[in-house]
């Protein structure tokens, strides 16, 4: 107790916070802990992955658990988080500019972002789908998507697919995708297209009013993303991602998420290192 007091008064974070901090002096691990709380980018809009619950505030969803599990190895409990809305376009940004820790937030792994952050080993495998209004029989793969409008983020994978994959397509690109939800109901987009966790969640919302094509056409692997420098907090992480492939706490998180929406965990895990 005494010990604990004489800590808190003398812990300077340049001092490395003396001998209860596990974590290498110096570290990305090391001043998180010393912080005593994880700063996390993540969706808040991403029902079963990254849901800011209206009525508690509590962010919800796979993300939210894969940040939790980070914070708890950390920091030594799972409520020493804040979660941080990164948007798409934005996740790159609030790395460099030291706003968050890490992004947690359906990120994709690609070539040109990995020019300017650091990515994990892949931690869920999605895919790119479509998602229509019920009663619309004319959408049923990427192809019948010629000439249609579609709705996507911005600073997204999706949008660079549907340029690619359909350039007659008419995209309509915002912040969020929660935004294309009503776009589509009310006609005035005919599809969203982005991956296949995302637009579960959002049919999950709205099971009566939309469709999930089901015919994923790209695999998007999700990585967290780090300072392109920080090669230690990146192996830490995979240490960490590897262990809960093992230990069954990636597929308790599978379970109490995704899973509900009847998301087969056959696809989306990644085989244990
Ligand atoms: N996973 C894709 C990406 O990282 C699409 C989903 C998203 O925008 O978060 O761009």
């Amino acid at each position: 107790m005494f010990r604990a007091l004489l800590a808190l008064l003398f812990c300077l974070p340049a001092a490395g916070c003396g001998e209860d901090n596990p974590f290498p002096a110096g570290s990305t691990m090391a001043r998180i802990r010393d912080r005593g709380v994880l700063l996390v980018g993540t969706k808040f809009d991403q029902p079963m992955f990254g849901y800011k619950e209206p009525s508690s505030g509590r962010i919800i969803g796979f993300d939210a658990e894969m940040a939790r599990m980070v914070a708890k190895d950390l920091t030594g409990s799972e409520r020493n988080i804040r979660f941080i809305e990164t948007v798409s376009r934005e996740r790159e940004n609030f790395l460099t500019q030291e706003f968050v820790d890490l992004v947690i937030a359906t990120y994709s792994i690609t070539a040109p972002r990995a020019r300017l952050v650091g990515f994990t080993d892949p931690y869920y495998y999605a895919g790119q789908d479509i998602l229509v209004r019920n009663g619309d029989t004319r959408i049923n793969g990427v192809a019948d998507l010629k000439g249609k409008t579609v709705c996507t983020a911005k600073g997204s994978t999706s949008i660079d697919r549907i340029r690619e994959d359909v350039p007659s397509a008419r995209l309509v690109t915002v912040d969020a995708y929660s935004i294309c939800v009503p776009a589509l109901m009310t006609e005035r987009v005919d599809a969203i297209s982005t991956d296949d966790t995302i637009l579960l969640g959002l049919l999950h919302q709205h099971p009566d009013t939309l469709r999930l094509v089901g015919k994923p056409f790209a695999r998007e692997p999700y990585g967290m993303g780090v300072r392109k420098q920080d090669t230690a907090f990146r192996d830490y992480l995979n240490g960490l991602i590897a262990r809960s492939l093992r230990d069954g706490a990636w597929d308790r998180a599978f379970k109490a998420t995704i899973g509900v929406t009847g998301a087969a965990p056959d696809r989306s895990k990644p085989t244990a290192r």
